[in-house]
């Protein structure tokens, strides 16, 4: 009862105080959903012409490039003409906002005066960007549509868990407060995950009864970790949204274990908002397609369907600060199949995690987070409190580990003798540590490569 007041009252009434109406841009993407492949695209390259021209003649950035690979505006107009265009590396956005060359002059006064948004600093390092209004509406649409598919909506009560200083530093101000009373929200921030914080939040959970969980993943895995260690009855909820990557299936089988209900992926970043989401079919990640175009390449070619590829995304609402081709930082699989829930939005059939979060065989191949899984086995069997994997080089791995008391010296060797079956003949040292630092955003790097990948 509540929460159809909160839906078509409150939010309305707050949309309406904040400028803020969402519900027209989902309305919209609540209709393109269903529609045709062949329709999407059409949809896609009307944006992507609007998009295109409006870099050319307001973004300094754009405009060279299009000089420099003489190019006009006429031999940019479908999706297959952008490779004609390059690349944008998150190099190029931090030089182009330096020098204010990717900033368009047409928003250059009205940004400047709104100020930027920095990217977490977790997945490398971090970028300052401009948005407009409208392409937030866009973006929190598209993150309520993948709610909805998941039988949530906007009204409902939530949980939410986060590293609020860095990703959300909205929620802590006065209007986060009066829009998490509205919204009907209660926020854990991960960064102050303590045994304390997790325990009071628990019980917060339990009081408060919210529909759905939100967060990401390390945060949500912590939590649902701490409610099975110590025993405590599974806290049953309608849906757990988990929206970055890189969990064990074990730590997947916990989470809907201890809350009784399925994990829905979402597949997000700061910069751009969210790509993808997951319907009831669990058949992979939709991607909003509407919004986004996606390419997966290696090196500059594109990859078949089912082939992985670093994923590539033009964001066709941002007129601020155009991103067109920028190489997201993380590697996907594409899939030509369409979904049996019979939406149109292509999906993306593998989500394999950040490049970041990959290290390099002995033999050249990448080992992803789920291979981790293997080992996160053989880790989970000794008396390791925490554990951090550093590839320094090519040829030299250094395993962080902070011991239990009953970690002997015959531990260390099984680790070495694991990581030498999963990465082949290199070096591994493992260093035994007292803490391992967490990331201010609250995200545990289990991973960390000290040298950029290079595809073959
Ligand atoms: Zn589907």
């Amino acid at each position: 009862m509540y929460a159809s007041v909160v839906r078509k009252v409150v939010i309305p009434l707050y949309d309406f105080a904040t400028g803020n109406p969402t519900r027209e841009f989902m309305r919209k993407l609540e209709q393109s959903q269903w529609f045709s492949l062949e329709e999407i695209r059409k949809i896609q390259e009307k944006r992507l012409r609007s998009l295109v021209k409006h870099a050319y003649e307001t973004v300094p950035y754009y405009h060279r490039m299009f000089r420099k690979n003489e190019l006009t505006l006429n031999d940019v107009r479908t999706i297959d003409d952008l490779t004609k265009l390059p690349i944008l590396k998150r190099e190029d956005i931090r030089k182009g906002f330096e020098t204010r060359s990717i900033i368009s002059s047409m928003y250059e006064q009205k940004v400047r005066k709104r100020g930027f948004k920095v990217t977490g600093g977790s997945t490398g390092e971090p970028i300052r960007f401009y948005t407009t209004r409208e392409n937030r509406r866009w973006a929190t649409a598209a993150r309520y549509l993948g709610w909805k598919w998941a039988g949530f909506e906007v009204g409902d009560k939530f949980a939410q868990v986060f590293g609020l200083h860095l990703d959300r530093p909205m929620l802590q101000s006065f209007k986060g407060r009066i829009e998490g009373r509205l919204k009907r929200r209660i926020a854990l921030d991960a960064y102050q995950m303590s045994e304390t914080a997790i325990e009071q939040f628990v019980q917060k959970i339990k009081e408060f009864k919210p529909k759905a969980l939100y967060g990401n993943a390390t945060s949500v895995a912590n939590l649902a970790k701490y409610i099975n260690d110590k025993r405590i009855e599974s806290i049953p909820l309608k849906s757990v949204f988990i929206d970055s990557m890189s969990l064990f299936d074990h730590e997947v089988e916990m989470i809907e274990r201890v809350f009784d209900c399925d994990v829905w992926w979402q597949y997000h970043n700061r910069e751009n908002g969210t790509f993808a989401s997951e319907c009831s079919e669990h058949n992979g990640y939709h991607l909003f397609s509407q919004i986004f175009i996606f390419e997966f390449i290696q090196g500059d070619e594109k990859v078949s369907a089912g082939e992985t590829g670093s994923i590539v995304v033009t964001d066709l609402t941002n007129y601020a600060m155009p991103f067109v081709r920028y190489e997201v930082g993380d590697l996907g699989v594409m899939s030509d199949d369409s979904c049996t829930c019979r939406r149109g939005m292509p999906l993306m059939t593998k989500l394999l995690g950040r490049t970041m979060e990959i290290l390099v065989s002995a033999n050249g191949d990448f080992i992803v987070a789920p291979f981790f899984g293997r080992l996160e086995h053989v880790f989970g069997a000794r008396d390791i409190k925490q554990y951090q994997i550093v590839q320094e080089t090519l040829s030299r791995i250094v395993v962080k580990i902070v011991p239990g008391i009953t970690y002997t010296d015959e531990d260390t060797s099984i680790v070495r003798k694991a990581m030498r079956s999963l990465m082949g003949d290199l070096e591994i040292e493992v260093e035994l540590v007292n803490s391992i630092a967490q990331s201010r955003s609250g995200k545990r790097q289990v991973i960390i490569r000290k040298f950029p990948i290079k595809f073959a």
